[in-house]
């Protein structure tokens, strides 16, 4: 194997590689013996907690109220008996700062009885509350730094589990992250709080309907996408290590080396893989399901069936870390970046969304949405909520990441619209044209012109899957989320505006039915209000066309091409608001947290200037002054042999013009890296738009073509072809 040539030795690492499944796969599980094994779920609390505390739980879980603090001492001894039966010897409480991510800070259940022996105690008070040192996570500016103290709180509404691993099991309690003054540092609590507000508004409005009113839950069933690269190529690229994404690298030819497998780790290696991850998320009661191959090549998709929001939220975020830690199994990494690979296909993550209660889903149209008032009041107040808060919606996905996805062919636009397919279409352009909707197109019956195959039903509406924010069925589906995000967030948004909707729309109906009109009738004429109001929303054509653009513009729709674009709208007096009013932010939480998106994007920028500087000084140019030398040396060699060395000199040339161009640049981009725009986070994250990202682009200009000038051999980082063969 050639020195100093890296790709090469990986190349040959990887076909020669022995892959054998980790022995946990090598038997096959039975679903109902694993599935919630590791879940201290409802169950399992009822089995070991006196009945009146499990029913203060219960209560609490179902309906939301406060929980008695005596309550949490039984379900503290219950939670670690099972889990010390479980081989766990610590807990951690469990909670998701503003970083994105979860965090945990394990304490073991250690009691020393003062004789040189211990036992194993864990009180109600360490289940309710913990304090982590706070300073180290992001608040936006609701701490000082001489201010560190921060809580974590139990929350009783998502199960507790146990998490094993090599280095052993621990007790994982979900809980949500304050501040010392009582300020959301975290995701879940504006979630819980948003969860709150849609289930009252809704409850009001059901009433006034003069539906059965019980607890309503927001539902989401979040699907993942990510890439499998082997770790052979990751570690070799400081990019990929450091930015999560590939900072140089040129397409492969398109056809040929995507269907060319030769070195490519055989497909049953992800299958295990996969095996493994739903064997893990099972035994923690993550119900995933549904697994396939995405289309770019090295990509896939995992998704379990929805839950409630908050647990849902909690499972997206047990499901990202098992992708990653599982993967590491298999000599694989596992990518959620958005975007890791330029010009080809991103990763994403659709969130399905609805809410309903114990009667069923509130979004489910039935066969004749026509006469179904109460879909079309709930359907309506959806749409409403979307098209008043297109912003919010917007931001909830704004990221740096998702910048290279959102707008580009691949991934919804930025401009948010619905698709409702045709039978909703229908339905409401009847009300918005007539004030009334009096019948519904039907779907039917799909002939397949072979009797052997029975007929199937045909939905009444065909999928569109350009659009941000679609109608699938009985559930929204909204797919502008980038694959590494946390759904808590959007989730929050999609319940708090939601929640206003209705409200608004209750207030309207009281109003109506305030002056003698019958519930009925008022509601007709609420629905063909509010469908004329949201119209503009609805799009059920090509959201990547340019005409789309063009009409969604006279249609005065919002277009919020970035995210630097979208964030400041974050904190519009209308959203400000609208979070108060909800009891979902404060001013100054919502302030915090315009403040650290802001911060990420200006760091994550950061760093992948500095990896870009560092790669190409270190690496690539290096590789390029060792080529031009080798080729300088032919000259000369040529000219003793009394060759002509044209091919030579014009092949140095060029390696020579690209050379002078990426030193060029590269200390331009140099130099922008050593400045910080200014003092304010904006100044930074503006410095880091204008300046850093089009510096980088210039040197990636250079880089890219030298990729296909330098030998094979003496390419200092694997190439794209190489990683993408994973399948
Ligand atoms: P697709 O056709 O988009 O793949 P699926 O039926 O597979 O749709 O569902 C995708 C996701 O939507 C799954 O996680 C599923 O559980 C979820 N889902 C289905 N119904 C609901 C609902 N009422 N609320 C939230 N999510 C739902
Ligand atoms: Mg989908």
């Amino acid at each position: 194997m050639t020195r100093g040539s890296p790709r090469v030795d990986v190349l040959d690492a990887a076909r020669n590689a022995d892959f054998t499944a980790p022995a946990a796969r090598k038997e096959r599980v039975r679903l109902e013996e694993v599935f919630g094994m590791n879940l201290f779920g409802l169950a399992e609390m009822k089995r070991r907690v006196s009945k009146p505390h499990f029913d203060a739980v219960l209560a609490t879980v179902r309906e939301g109220t406060a929980l008695d603090p005596t309550v949490a001492d039984s379900v503290a001894v219950a939670m670690k008996d099972w889990a010390v039966e479980k081989g766990a010897t610590h807990y951690t409480h469990w909670f998701q700062p503003l970083t994105g991510r979860t965090a945990e800070k394990h304490d073991s259940f250690v009691k020393p009885t003062g004789d040189g022996k211990a036992i194993s105690q864990f009180t109600g008070e360490s289940l309710m509350q913990g304090e982590p040192d706070a300073s180290s996570f992001p608040s936006g500016g609701l701490r000082e730094t001489s201010e560190a103290r921060g809580y974590t709180a139990w929350d009783p509404t998502s199960p507790a589990f146990i998490k094993e691993g090599p280095g052993g099991a621990y007790l994982v309690i979900p809980t949500a992250f304050v501040s010392w003054t009582g300020e959301a540092l975290d995701q879940k609590t504006p979630l819980l709080r948003s969860i709150s507000a849609l289930d009252k508004s809704t409850r009001r409005a059901l009433g006034l309907l003069g539906s059965p009113v019980a607890p309503v839950r927001a539902t989401i069933g979040p699907e993942q996408e990510f890439f499998l690269v082997d770790e052979e190529f990751f570690f070799r690229r400081p990019d990929l290590i450091t930015a999560g994404r590939t900072l140089f690298g040129t397409k492969p030819p398109k056809g040929q080396e995507l269907d060319d497998h030769y070195f490519g780790r055989i497909p049953e290696q992800v299958l295990e893989f996969m095996n493994e991850v739903e064997l893990e998320l099972y035994k923690v009661g993550v119900p995933v399901t549904t697994r396939h191959n995405e289309v770019a090549p090295g990509q896939f998709e995992m998704a379990p069936i929805y839950t409630d929001a908050n647990q849902g939220a909690d499972q997206q975020h047990l499901m990202m870390m098992t992708l990653e830690s599982v993967a590491r199994r298999y000599g694989l990494v596992c990518m959620l970046h958005e975007k890791p690979f330029d010009g080809i296909n991103g990763s994403g993550k659709h969130l399905n969304w609805s809410f309903g209660n114990e009667n069923g889903n509130l979004l489910e149209p039935g066969d004749t949405p026509h006469d179904n008032a109460q879909f079309l009041f709930f359907c309506a107040a959806v749409l409403k909520a979307v098209h008043q808060h297109q912003d919010l919606l917007r931001i909830s996905v704004a990221h740096y990441g998702n910048n290279h996805r959102l707008g580009a062919n691949e991934a919804p636009p930025a401009i948010i619209s619905s698709f409702i397919g045709d039978q909703l279409f229908d339905v409401f352009e009847q009300l918005v044209r007539a004030g009334e909707a009096t019948e519904s197109m039907e779907g039917g019956a799909l002939k397949l012109g072979t009797e052997v195959i029975p007929a199937i039903p045909r939905h009444a509406g065909d999928r569109n899957r350009t659009s941000p924010f679609a109608f699938t069925g009985n559930k929204f589906e909204f797919r502008a989320l980038g694959s590494s995000q946390s759904v808590s967030f959007p989730a929050t948004i999609l319940n708090t505006i939601v929640a206003e909707a209705i409200d608004e729309m209750s207030d309207l109906l009281e109003a109506e039915t305030g002056k003698g009109i019958e519930v009925e009738v008022a509601l007709e004429s609420v629905i063909a209000a509010v469908a004329k109001e949201f119209w503009p929303i609805v799009f059920n054509g090509d959201g990547y066309s340019q005409e789309w653009r063009d009409e969604a513009e006279r249609r005065g729709l919002l277009n919020l091409p970035t995210t630097m674009d979208a964030l400041p709208h974050l904190v519009d007096e209308k959203n400000r608001e609208l979070f108060e009013r909800y009891g979902v932010l404060t001013p100054r939480e919502l302030e915090s947290r315009y403040h650290i998106l802001l911060e990420q994007y200006f760091m994550t920028v950061n760093i992948e200037g500095e990896t870009a500087e560092t790669m190409a000084q270190t690496q690539i140019l290096p590789a390029a002054v060792r080529y031009l030398t080798d080729l300088l040396r032919a000259v000369d060699a040529a000219d003793d042999a009394d060759l002509e060395p044209k091919g030579i000199l014009r092949t140095a040339r060029k390696v020579n013009d690209l050379v002078n161009e990426l030193t060029e640049k590269l200390d331009e981009l140099a130099e922008r890296n050593q400045q910080l725009g200014g003092e304010t986070v904006m100044a930074k994250a503006e410095h880091m738009r204008d300046s850093i990202i089009p510096a980088m682009q210039a040197v990636r200009d250079a880089v890219d073509p030298l990729e296909r000038l330098i030998p094979d051999d003496q390419w200092p980082i694997p190439i794209y072809r190489d990683m993408l063969f994973v399948k």
